[in-house]
């Protein structure tokens, strides 16, 4: 994959940001060295040079939520499974259109059966054959268009692949070289606290938060979090630091934070949390049921002795169910409030525009290669160069051909 070990615990990656193995979760290095070991794959075919990947970028690799997208739809126009069958053999470049029958000598012609007016080969198929250009219709003609001119690369317009945006590759180094690191972050923030703060019971209550943006696009991720001690106090806003992005992350960090400067400051303090994992670990440090984290390992451990000795000190960690009918009015109004710091603080990161224009990319990938992927599939099961297992036309034109040569 070309990585190299220079420090210990630290891996770097020619292009990327390096990893630390010592904070990085089992899932994110998991899912890393996945995606390694796909570039490395793809720079391996590139370097084959076949025809059908033409165009192909082999370090950003091929977009696969667009390739895959087609097959994966769901619904009325679903594929069938002669639909899904034909589908793969395109994207896999395993279509033998009639001038590669003829290399092959199955066939004793390379024109195209179809039209009869020019050799058969699977550019003309699926882009220029006057028999297919029903189906043509139906795509934009923008893409008809420059797939005639030659302007979209061959892996597109032989396979419906779709190469990735570099855009997408480069999102991961923004976040490595965006935003105060973990530590910095936790050295920075003060806990202040105005004549407006709220006590209850003795204990100044703060609102914690964390959430994370675009969760379904891993490479996308983007998490923010939130301390709300009061009105004029030393509230938080802040994207969270570090290449590891969810809302699990950004929510035990604001936690540690409080935690930490209130043992500093010698305070007692009362988390509000809509965190139901903190609150199940609180309940087992208060004696409770026990409780096992599966994930964020790194910041369970660092909470862990904090939140111990504010036990000991009396403070508390109150869950509060996000809309629940139970939580009191003001306690909502401090889970509001921490929201709306949280939405800044994920707006902090830097390259948003990039990432948003990214995104915008990637869905256009996603419909550009539905629409080709259809249209080739419609085209390939149409007719041209055989119509796939069971039925194979070429077979019974090679048969004859073999008959006519007996009989001469
Ligand atoms: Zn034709």
């Amino acid at each position: 994959m070309g990585w190299s070990c220079a420090t210990a615990g630290i891996l770097q990656r020619p292009g990327l940001p390096d990893l630390d193995l010592w904070t990085l979760s089992g899932r994110l290095l998991g899912h890393e060295l996945r995606q390694g070991c796909r570039s490395a794959l793809w720079r391996q075919v590139a370097r084959r040079q076949l025809w059908y990947l033409d165009g192909l970028d082999p370090d950003a690799g091929i977009d696969l939520d667009a390739a895959l997208s087609f097959m994966k739809h769901k619904g009325a126009d679903a594929l069938s499974d002669y639909e899904m069958g034909v589908l793969r053999s395109v994207l896999t470049g395993g279509v033998r259109p009639q001038s590669r029958l003829f290399k092959a000598g199955l066939v004793e012609s390379a024109t195209c059966p179809l039209c009869q007016a020019a050799e058969g080969t699977l550019g003309h198929l699926f882009w220029e054959c006057r028999c297919t250009a029903a189906l043509r219709r139906e795509l934009p003609p923008a893409v008809v268009q420059a797939a005639q001119n030659g302007t979209l690369p061959r892996c597109l317009t032989r396979c419906g692949i779709v190469c990735e945006p570099p855009e997408v590759r480069e999102a991961g180094g923004w976040l490595a070289a965006a935003a105060p690191g973990q530590e910095q972050l936790l050295g920075q923030w003060r806990l202040r606290v105005s004549q407006q703060a709220w006590y209850r019971g003795g204990r100044l209550v703060i609102a914690t938060d964390g959430a994370c943006w675009n969760q379904q696009l891993g490479w996308a991720r983007r998490a923010g979090l939130g301390i709300y001690v009061g009105p004029r106090c030393g509230n938080l806003s802040a994207a969270l630091p570090g290449m590891d992005q969810c809302s699990g992350r950004a929510e035990l960090l604001a936690i540690i934070l409080v935690f930490a400067e209130a043992g500093r400051l010698g305070l007692q303090v009362e988390i509000l949390t809509d965190y139901e994992c903190a609150a199940k670990a609180w309940a087992a440090w208060s004696g409770g049921p026990s409780f096992h984290p599966r994930e964020q390992l790194d910041l369970w451990r660092r909470l862990e002795p904090l939140a111990r000795a504010a036990l000991a000190a009396g403070s508390a960690l109150t869950w509060v169910a996000a809309h629940g009918r139970a939580a009191r009015e003001q306690e909502l109004r401090w889970n509001k409030l921490v929201d709306d710091l949280v939405v800044q603080g994920s707006k902090r990161h830097t390259g948003l525009q990039r990432l948003t224009q990214a995104i915008r990319l990637k869905e256009a990938n996603q419909e550009k290669a539905q629409a080709v992927q259809r249209h080739m599939v419609r085209g390939r099961a149409g007719g041209g160069g055989g119509r796939g297992r069971g039925e194979r036309p070429w077979k019974r034109q090679r048969a004859a051909a073999v008959a006519v040569e007996g009989r001469s």
